[in-house]
């Protein structure tokens, strides 16, 4: 089995999220520091890097679509940039 293979998900194929998710992830654009941790462990590949037009850095956006609510990116934040919260 060949090592550092990310498997990437087709979002136009994935199930949308329904209104059962209990948590979503808020994401503070001013913690954030556009390190991309969080890129690759999002499950549900939610998460891009935005440029927003006042920063410098782009910054972790969360496609609320597709994000189940499970925390990993919270929990693997380096910044703790990431704060899971009740819908
Ligand atoms: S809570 Fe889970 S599914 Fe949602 S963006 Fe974070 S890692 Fe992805
Ligand atoms: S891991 Fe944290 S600091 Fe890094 S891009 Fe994601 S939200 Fe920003």
């Amino acid at each position: 089995m060949k090592k550092d293979i990310a498997i990437r998900h087709d979002l136009s194929k994935a199930p949308k999220t329904g209104t059962w998710r209990y948590m979503h992830p808020d994401v503070d654009k001013k913690k954030c520091i556009g390190c991309e941790t969080c890129v690759p462990f999002c499950p549900d590949a939610a998460i891009s890097m935005v440029k927003y037009k006042d920063e410098s850095k782009k910054k972790a956006d969360v496609d609320y679509e597709y994000c189940k609510g499970c925390g990993v990116c919270a929990e693997i934040c380096p910044v703790k940039a990431i704060t899971m919260k009740k819908n």
